[in-house]
């Protein structure tokens, strides 16, 4: 059997543990902690690790993870072994058991909020910081048989909760992404180290097949991928091959959902735009 307890994380158990439901996939299930609001003219300085422990391990209890993880300095506390189910997302009552439904299931709190001050330096998204030790908690997460995908594509701030996707495919989930759930968290991610691209997401077609007077099949593929993910809304009919000012303002919604600004979020897609879209 894999390790139940990350090696190297600093171990604070809860006696409270509890069986998941493995009749479902291994599921890794992302948050952040988002214990401050802050903006980008307004910085704030991050939460000190040891506040989110004593939190975790008393008042906040009932919605502790398995792992706290600090992404600055890949420092990991540890309230659940991988067996047990832990409590950071909302179940209602009837249908998917939404801390429960995965062979493993995983789920990490991340020390973050947007716009944190660390150094001196503030950090806009969980994909700006250095996300050290982040290559040890997924290497941890294999041994439990959590394949390298996000089966809804990577998390945006925009929420997209499919339930049979959910039910039916192990890899990663945003709390954006869990059924019965209203958080948005957590942002757009880190890019996983060491994982291989999905053998399902296609090469990136160059930016000359988009744009006015294009009319192609990657225009289309676009189109019906920003469906896919919940960036459909400027579609009166429908995604097509020839390219529109609605599939411009789709994929600008997309951009933005990311937390670009300005020409990163021109409405024309790059090779950034089109990994983050199919991964
Ligand atoms: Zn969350």
């Amino acid at each position: 059997m894999p390790d139940l307890w990350l090696p190297g994380a600093e171990r604070y158990p809860l006696s409270d543990t509890a069986p998941t439901d493995d009749e479902y996939p291994p599921k890794g299930l992302w948050h952040i902690t988002w214990d401050k609001n802050a903006s980008a003219a307004k910085p704030a300085p991050l939460v000190p690790f040891n506040n989110l422990v004593k939190y975790f391990t008393g008042a906040g209890k009932a919605s502790a993870p398995h792992l706290l993880w600090d992404p600055f300095t890949g420092r990991v506390a540890q309230f659940y072994p991988a067996s047990s189910r832990s409590k950071s997302v909302a179940d209602r009552p009837g249908g998917t058991r939404t801390n429960r439904a995965g062979k493993v299931l995983i789920q990490v709190e991340q020390l973050f909020f947007p716009h944190c001050q660390v150094g001196g330096k503030a950090y806009a998204t969980m994909r700006d910081t250095p996300a050290k030790g982040l290559g040890e908690i997924l290497d941890w997460m294999r041994s439990w048989g959590v394949p390298d995908v996000w089966p809804m594509g990577a998390p945006t701030w925009r929420s997209n909760r499919d339930e049979v996707t959910w039910a039916t495919r192990g890899g990663h989930y945003g709390h954006s992404q869990v059924p019965e759930n209203d958080h948005t968290d957590p942002g757009p991610m880190p890019a996983w180290p060491g994982a291989k691209p999905s053998p399902l997401a296609p090469v990136f077609p160059g930016r000359g097949r988009f744009g006015p007077g294009k009319a192609n099949g990657d225009v289309l593929r676009l189109g019906q991928q920003l469906v896919k993910r919940g960036f459909g809304k400027h579609y009166k009919v429908g995604p097509s091959r020839s390219w529109g000012e609605a599939d411009r303002l789709n994929v600008e919604a997309f951009q933005r959902a990311q937390g670009w600004t300005g020409t990163g979020a021109d409405g024309y897609p790059g090779p950034e735009t089109w990994r983050r879209l199919f991964n």
